[in-house]
């Protein structure tokens, strides 16, 4: 239905997959919303698919801009990368100051510090907002992560709180603090996405050639383990994948699917930054390790061939093995989101954030990937400290950790004794003990140090550096 007026609340550019889909969120919401995409049947599509609702198909960024109600909000659900930057030059010149652009795509956070800065010289309002959720997600209710001048965020607050998922009528969507705050979280939440896949995808394989179980078998596993402590949304639909048929062969599609995973920066982007940041989060680094691997097909087929070692069967009682599996793996994703945790709270001290890691625990539970059960404890974590470090320090957690680690030990060892790799599962322990433990053999490492480079050390015994002639 064609609004008359340039009274549209919200302008969209970018009807691919997320923004038509947030547009008739917002839309179903009550809200007015102007849409414009560069290739025009994607206006015609949302046409055809907004019948009914108050949503304007614009066939050029001016006429976008024109349908808007003044102060504008122009939300961009692009590709991230220089597509963002070359939408909004194709805005300025027809926006005002104290307009508002919305940057609602994957775009990586120094990117978008680089366009607060350029905007701001022209005097217009600029949000950097991470969504997560998937198609399903902005249709029905996304988690939202913004991030830039809260003021701005004040002016659009009405609309996200509308449109995002809420559990227990709570809207997972708040401000969460300046610059790129929001694309900052969104791209942990993407590493650790990255990272509790993973887990899931080793566990599969360890269900599959360690235990040899059927696609039916696992299937009723992962339904089964969803039901307890490790509910989450990214188990619901695995195991939903193991009871899909291929329309194609009539058999289980996940046994016709190429393992090769791609992708597409967001969990490099987390490693990168917290190795800049000095965060140790090798779960998640591990997990983009193990996409690029998964890449070298012919490297592998002929390596197959050449380091030959058959798979070993896991020994013991598959019932019993099972139980270990879960706990293993519950024990690690806590891990892992303990490695994110602490690249956050690393980050909002270096960049000046200045998040309340409970608000992204609570944003965290509803709509987006990695929404889980466990969130809630996570949640409780930081309410109890908020300054918390690291969430293996909190009593509730660590404890839950403490309890599953024989059995994260036992996978672990079982995986080397098969051959099968479980590299996620190997370093979440590592981890884990690396963490837990008040002695570190760095002495060796500042001794080498030391010895090489008269890169001095320090002493237990005493303050101060030392440097050693090692030699006589
Ligand atoms: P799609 O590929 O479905 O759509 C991309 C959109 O960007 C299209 O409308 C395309 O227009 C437009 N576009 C690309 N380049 C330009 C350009 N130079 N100028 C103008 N428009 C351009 O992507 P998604 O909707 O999936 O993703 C959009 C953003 O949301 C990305 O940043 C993505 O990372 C992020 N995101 C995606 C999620 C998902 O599950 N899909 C989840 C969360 C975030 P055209 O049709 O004309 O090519």
């Amino acid at each position: 239905m064609k609004n008359q007026k340039a009274d549209y609340e919200v302008g969209m550019v970018g009807l691919g997959v997320m923004g038509r889909n947030l547009v008739l969120n917002m839309a179903s919401h009550g809200f007015s919303v102007a849409g414009y995409n560069r290739h025009p049947d994607k206006v015609e599509a949302l046409r055809q698919e907004a019948k009914g609702l108050n949503v304007c198909g614009a066939d050029s960024i001016e006429e976008l801009v024109g349908l808007l109600r003044k102060p504008r909000a122009v939300m961009l659900l692009v590709t991230a990368g220089p597509s963002v930057d070359s939408v909004i030059d194709d805005l300025l010149p027809h926006l005002e100051k104290g307009d508002l652009i919305i940057d609602a795509g994957n775009s990586y956070f120094k990117d978008t510090n680089r366009r607060a800065e350029k905007l701001a010289k022209t005097g217009i309002n600029f949000l950097g907002v991470g969504v997560s959720g998937g198609e399903e997600g902005a249709r029905l209710g996304p988690s939202i992560m913004p991030g830039g001048p809260q003021e701005a965020y004040e002016r659009v607050r009405p609309v996200f709180e509308a449109v995002a998922a809420h559990v227990n009528g709570e809207p997972c969507v708040e401000w969460l603090g300046h610059g790129s705050a929001g694309h900052f979280v969104k791209m942990v939440h993407n590493g650790i996405e990255y990272a509790v896949m993973q887990l899931i995808a080793e566990t599969y394989d360890l269900m599959k050639r360690g235990l040899g179980l059927t696609n039916d078998e696992v299937h009723d596993a992962f339904s089964d383990w969803n039901s307890g402590e490790l509910n989450s949304y990214l188990l619901e639909i695995t195991s939903h994948i193991f009871a899909k048929q291929d329309e194609k062969t009539g058999k289980r599609l996940i046994d016709e699917i190429l393992g090769v995973a791609r992708q597409k920066g967001t969990g490099m982007w987390t490693s990168e930054s917290a190795m800049q940041l000095q965060v140790p989060t090798p779960t998640i680094d591990l997990a983009v390790a193990m996409r690029d691997m998964s890449v070298l097909t012919s490297e592998r087929e002929e390596a197959s061939r050449l380091l030959l070692r058959p798979i070993r069967h896991f020994t013991g009682d598959r019932k019993d093995l099972l139980v270990e599996l879960r706990g293993a793996l519950y024990s690690a994703i806590i891990i892992t989101y303990a490695q994110g945790m602490a690249l956050l709270a690393a980050a909002s001290v270096k960049y000046e954030y200045h998040l309340d890691l409970e608000i992204v625990a609570r944003i965290w539970r509803g709509g987006c990937i990695i929404r889980a059960s466990l969130l809630e404890d996570i949640r409780a974590a930081f309410l109890l400290k908020h300054d918390l470090t690291n969430l293996l320090l909190d009593p509730n957690l660590s404890q839950k950790v403490m309890a599953q680690q024989e059995n994260l030990r036992k996978v672990v060892g079982q995986a080397c004794a098969s051959g099968i790799p479980a590299p996620g599962l190997m370093v979440s322990l590592a981890y884990l003990d690396g963490f837990r433990s008040a002695w570190s053999p760095a002495n060796l490492i500042q001794a080498q140090r030391d010895y090489f480079g008269a890169h001095t050390y320090e002493r237990i015994d005493v303050k101060g550096t030392f440097h050693t002639e090692w030699e006589d």
